[in-house]
């Protein structure tokens, strides 16, 4: 028996086989020619077979693919039909002797190189030759693909991690789990998985011992993969097979506990169609608005009617509810070149976020602006309500500053994210100058852990299940108690609202601990929003208390994961 265990990033309990992602292909050895007396016409002639098999797999892929990855996969296929790359590698087999394997390559480099000289549309193509060549090397040698593998049959990934195009081209149709041997909880596989609702664990150190075929039980909830398959196990999987067959749905209205206590459940957007998704499946606002889709990969600074269109462009989506927008977030993971310093030793901890503002003020500015331009601009069925809230606030003064600036342009309520210790733990005083905190779990976590959020070797490290972390987020609140607030302000308690929209807001069982530690609303990717508001209804406001005190209490985030999935039998039941 062999058991591994990794950091649970998406619940789920799956059994299935393992078949593992494949290595790239290695390049052919420069100077690699065809077998001495072997005809190059012949040789020649097993490219275009080759090109035409890649073709035929990567159609019969895109057939069955979901959305963005049919779209890829079809763009794949066609480049493997266009001649110009068998052409030119045939040619160098026929003139220069070489192999095919190498001619390919070779042909790879030189169209690759062509594309890249066009620019614009044309040079984002060089990939996907680069895509298609491997493919036919591989082809040729008689070797697996590269990238997931193409089974007709489900079954369990595994990977060192995945890169963004393989993301795109996930089928979570046939792959019924994803497991990582890197990567860290916010790593963008770990995110893909779950707004896929894929169950999946990352960090699982030892998971590639298994070999292809091997069938396993995976418990994405614990982060355990076992090859010994027990009666309860069957159990398990059923249940959550069961679920995806009749999946739980969310009607809105807010999260109710079993009590009649409510809690809002809202979702986490990056853009206009997130934001369409969002009210789709019938969240009640969003909780956090991602800018950065604006200002990433550009040189220079959108224009402020450019950000207004944008931002109105998301906020019909939610007439007369909060849309939460977060300023600008540069810096560390989302470097931006007009904004933050490339060069800086430790980026998580540098000028990132609100911090860019001290020098170059007009980026902040300019964006409340467009925000303030954007929540006048008239909508049928009544305009959003922006709550504006700034990221990476430390101090006193900088929540001041923020308020002040959002006051001068009539956003009001203007709030923070609390990401640092220093926030939550003087979160009474920020929230006397503010109206109200969201907390960005995945932040506060890397900040109290000292933990680089990126890195799959600190992964264990980066979990808000750490009591550390946990008591951040219950200083956080009882600082908004001590704040204080007018009751009937903003619909919520006597207490300025505070909101968690890290990744933690959307996983069940912490969504309990958190809602006991005294957060008023959640906000998650839309995929969760059902789970979340199903497990919540199975606890009173008291019971939730109680499990929060005993995950704070806990010696370890594994202690106190554990502690609170005993206490939530609803979790098993459903198979998360
Ligand atoms: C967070 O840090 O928890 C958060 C929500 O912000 P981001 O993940 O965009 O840094
Ligand atoms: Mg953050």
């Amino acid at each position: 028996m062999s058991q591994y265990t990794g950091v649970a990033v998406s619940p789920g309990r799956v059994i299935g086989t393992i078949y593992s992602m494949a290595p790239p292909v290695a390049e052919p050895p420069a100077g690699d020619t065809i077998p001495e007396g072997a005809d190059p016409a012949t040789e020649a002639a097993r490219i275009p077979a080759a090109a035409a098999t890649v073709q035929a797999t990567l159609s019969r892929l895109a057939e069955r693919a979901p959305g963005e990855g049919k779209k890829i996969l079809e763009a794949t296929a066609q480049m493997a039909a266009d001649p110009s790359l068998s052409q030119t590698a045939q040619g160098l087999v026929t003139s220069g002797g070489k192999s095919p394997e190498r001619a390919v390559w070779e042909a790879g480099d030189q169209v690759a190189a062509m594309l890249e000289g066009l620019g614009g549309y044309m040079a984002e193509r060089a990939t996907d030759v680069r895509d298609v060549r491997a493919r036919i090397v591989a082809e040729l040698r008689g070797e697996q693909a590269p990238g997931i593998p193409e089974r007709d049959e489900p079954f369990v990934l595994t990977a060192i991690d995945l890169a963004p195009a393989d993301t795109a081209t996930l089928d979570p149709t046939r792959v019924i789990a994803l497991i990582t041997s890197d990567g860290g909880p916010q790593s963008h596989t770990a995110i893909l998985a779950r707004q896929l609702g894929l169950p999946a664990i990352v960090a699982a150190k030892g998971i590639h011992e298994f070999d292809d075929g091997t069938e396993v039980f995976v418990d994405a909830g614990l982060g355990t993969i076992t090859d010994e398959v027990t009666e309860e196990h069957h159990r398990f999987a059923a249940a959550w097979t069961e679920l995806q067959e009749n999946p739980l749905t969310y009607e809105g209205g807010g999260g109710v506990l079993a009590d009649g206590t409510r809690v809002q459940l809202l979702a986490n957007i990056g853009n206009a169609a997130d934001a369409q998704e969002a009210a789709a499946a019938h969240a009640d606002g969003v909780g956090l608005f991602r800018t950065e889709f604006l200002f990433l990969d550009r040189d220079e600074e959108p224009g402020v009617e450019e950000q207004a269109a944008a931002y109105a462009e998301v906020l019909r989506h939610f007439p007369g509810q909060k849309v939460v927008v977060r300023t600008i977030d540069a810096g560390a993971d989302k470097p931006l070149p007009f904004l933050t310093d490339a060069d800086e030793p430790n980026p998580a901890l540098g000028v990132r976020a609100y911090r860019t503002s001290w020098e170059k003020r007009s980026v902040l500015t300019n964006q409340l602006d467009a925000i303030a331009a954007a929540a006048k601009t008239a909508t049928p069925g009544g305009a959003a309500i922006p709550w504006v809230m700034a990221p990476m606030i430390a101090t006193v003064e900088e929540t001041e500053d923020f308020v002040a600036l959002c006051t001068e342009r009539g956003l009001q309520p203007a709030g923070i994210m609390v990401e640092t210790p220093s926030a939550a733990l003087i979160a009474d005083r920020h929230l006397t100058v503010c109206d109200f905190a969201s907390i960005g779990t995945n932040d506060l976590t890397q900040y109290t852990m000292a933990a680089d959020r990126q890195l799959g070797s600190l992964a264990h490290l980066n979990s808000p299940w750490q009591p550390a972390v946990l008591a951040l987020v219950g200083a956080t609140c009882t600082g908004a108690r001590t704040a204080g607030g007018d009751p009937q302000a903003y619909g919520e308690e006597a207490q300025r609202p505070v909101g968690v929209c890290g990744e933690a807001a959307g996983d069940p069982g912490l969504a309990v601990v958190l809602v006991g530690l005294g957060v008023s609303s959640l906000s998650m990717t839309p995929r969760s929003l059902p789970a979340v508001a199903r497990v919540l209804s199975t606890v009173s406001l008291e019971q939730a208390k109680d499990l929060a005190a005993q995950a704070l209490a806990a010696r370890s985030a594994e202690d106190a994961r554990d502690a609170v999935r005993a206490g939530l039998p609803i979790l098993g039941e459903l198979g998360l």
